[in-house]
């Protein structure tokens, strides 16, 4: 990764322009630079412009000092798939040290097993000793399905109106800012359900799970080895100049509505994190652990240090997520997948310039996965020239 000082630094046009250094921006700019295999073999000059610091986007993470734990910056992010291709691609940049993510809910001050599972409704129930009964009791409770159900409706016709309260319902609504009746299912299908006690945060298809054993912003920093970077560079301030640097296509990873103007017209969610050293050893019994009554302010509480168990630690770290809207100055985090905002975003997409690509979750307004950003950036890398 040779760092650039300044745009006024750069004697040569680039092959292509990589605005943004998250996970969609970082492997576009590998593959095309030939610092990693998907079955692609480029060797082409890249330039990198990051608006922040430091490299990994919303994936970044950094020691914290006085107790040594890694700490993720913007988040939890653990990393899975279930495509063997993907995860070869990650393990390039350094080996990923196997993990299986665990949650627990935390509803009015019980902690329950999460996701959903043989465990979960075991204690709620005193009367289910089965997965069997399990299947009963739930079925006994569950509402009819509807034809496209909102995410109220499809977790009611899954769990029942119970189980969706407790731990659905309030989570929800301040995760998102709205009611669950408002917002499409589809957000919520990433969690499984299960009639064992297998309480695995993530669904079985994804068999592969890990975190980088440098850490993300490591990981990163090795994908754009072939790279030329600018850090602290805003690409919309300076877009008629770097246009004039770049051959081919700028491939842009920033948000969609900010590159025409119309910040503020699409609506996205952002976050609030409150952070913590703390003395004992270990702060909660997992990595993470969800509050999904809407009476506590914040979402969820990470213990960072789970996701390293191999390092050694001076007391711990915890981060409280706190969600709010999304204004000027905050960083955006999540897209509102609502039919109003996806149509403006249709429109707005219709516009994009022949020279440039848009990719990722902001400039695409999608709710990608790490994983499924990695294979679609690979597929726009395969097709470029
Ligand atoms: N969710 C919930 N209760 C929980 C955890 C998640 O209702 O305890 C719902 C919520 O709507 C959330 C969605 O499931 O936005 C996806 O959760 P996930 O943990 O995968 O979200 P992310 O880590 O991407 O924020």
């Amino acid at each position: 990764m040779n760092v650039i000082k300044s745009l006024e630094h750069i004697l040569l046009p680039y092959d292509y322009i990589v605005v943004g250094a998250g996970i969609t921006g970082c492997t576009i700019a590998a593959l095309l630079t030939g610092a990693g295999f998907f079955g692609i073999h480029k060797n082409k000059r890249v330039l990198v412009i990051e608006k922040r610091e430091d490299v990994g986007g919303n994936c970044t993470d950094e020691v914290d000092y006085n107790t040594n734990v890694m700490v993720h910056q913007y988040g939890a992010h653990i990393f899975r798939t279930s495509d063997e291709e993907v995860w070869k691609f990650v393990n390039e940049f350094g080996k990923m040290h196997p993990f299986v993510h665990k949650v627990l809910a935390n509803y009015k001050g019980e902690l329950y097993s999460f996701p959903i599972n043989f465990m979960t409704v075991s204690k709620i129930s005193d009367c289910v000793y089965t997965p069997e009964e399990m299947k009963e009791w739930i079925g006994a409770r569950k509402t009819l399905p509807k034809e496209n159900p909102n995410l109220e409706e499809h977790c009611t016709s899954m769990i029942g109106k119970r189980l969706y309260e407790m731990f659905i319902k309030g989570y929800t609504k301040k995760q998102w800012g709205k009611d669950p009746s408002e917002l499409p299912a589809s957000i919520i299908k990433r969690i499984p359900i299960r009639y064992t006690a297998n309480d695995s945060y993530f669904g079985d298809d994804k068999i592969y799970q890990g975190i980088p054993q440098e850490g993300y912003t490591n990981m990163m920093e090795k994908m754009l080895r072939n790279c030329d970077i600018i850090f602290d560079c805003d690409f919309l301030k300076n877009k008629e100049k770097i246009e004039t640097l770049c051959k081919n296509k700028i491939i842009y990873t920033g948000a969609i509505d900010e590159f025409f103007g119309v910040e503020g017209q699409l609506e996205w969610r952002s976050l609030r994190f409150v952070e913590e050293e703390r003395r004992e050893e270990y702060f909660q019994p997992t990595p993470v652990v969800n509050y999904t009554s809407e009476d506590v302010p914040y979402t969820r509480i990470i213990e960072h240090k789970h996701f390293m168990p191999w390092r050694e630690t001076k007391g711990t770290y915890i981060t409280k997520e706190f969600p709010w809207d999304w204004e000027p100055g905050r960083d955006k985090f999540y897209p509102v997948p609502t039919e109003d905002n996806l149509e403006k975003v249709r429109n707005l997409m219709s516009r994009v310039p022949e020279n440039y690509i848009f990719a990722g979750r902001l400039a695409e307004y999608k709710y990608y996965d790490m994983d499924v950003a990695i294979l679609n950036a690979a597929k726009i890398a395969s097709q470029l020239e």
